[in-house]
């Protein structure tokens, strides 16, 4: 089975993959949990440039492109093929939302990655309001924002998100303002409705 989280950032998704990652192997069910961008050659450039400047929009698009086929064909395939639960924290729908804020074309670049790599049988967005993410980032983490985490880019983030769940059929969104419990439970619900587990 194939999981994945994404959505803007400050909407607790770390907290809820440890949580369900951890259900899931109490009931004996043999999960592995990774993210994008990965740890790999691929991964570490896109976050070394970060720090040491941001590549073009069209390195920096190729970069998750080519993290994405090594993650797919080293780890998610193989991994789903021999019956384990896969959860990703981020996936294509995080190139289309922030590659897109930087003028990637989304509608294209959205169908160049459905046509590309599995579609996850299941993929939560988590999704809260602007004002109560910007407030989140702010109080939870001790660093200084980054570019994305801004009202007007937090905005269009969102929007593209909210775009991708109203055309993509494997999304759900999870409203995650109400308190983390509460989030777990609706996360619950999803995954029983969806995927019987
Ligand atoms: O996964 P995590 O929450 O650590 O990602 C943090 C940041 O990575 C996002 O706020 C965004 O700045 C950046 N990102 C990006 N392009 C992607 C995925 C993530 O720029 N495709």
């Amino acid at each position: 089975i194939f999981i994945v989280v994404d959505g803007i950032d400050g909407a607790g998704k770390s907290t809820q993959v440890d949580r369900f990652r951890e259900q899931f192997e109490l009931a004996g069910r043999e999960t592995i949990a990774s993210k994008e961008p990965t740890d790999g050659p691929w991964g570490r450039r896109i976050r070394d440039s970060a720090v040491t400047g941001r590549m073009s929009l069209e390195d920096e698009l190729s970069a998750f492109i080519e993290d994405r086929r090594e993650h797919v064909a080293g780890l998610i395939r193989p991994s789903v093929a021999a019956g384990k639960i896969v959860i990703v924290d981020r996936y294509f729908y995080s190139t289309v939302a922030y590659q897109g804020l930087r003028g990637a074309d989304t509608d294209e670049l959205l169908k160049k990655m459905r046509a590309e790599f599995p579609i996850p049988d299941v993929t939560l967005f988590f999704d809260l309001p602007v004002p109560v993410a910007l407030k989140r980032i702010s109080e939870n983490r001790g660093d200084t924002p980054n570019e994305f985490e801004h009202e007007a880019a937090l905005r269009q983030i969102r929007d593209l998100f909210d775009h991708m769940a109203n055309v993509c059929p494997e999304v759900e969104k999870i409203d995650c303002s109400s308190d983390p419990d509460e989030v777990t439970q609706a996360i619950a619900r999803t995954l029983l409705r969806r995927l019987s587990i």
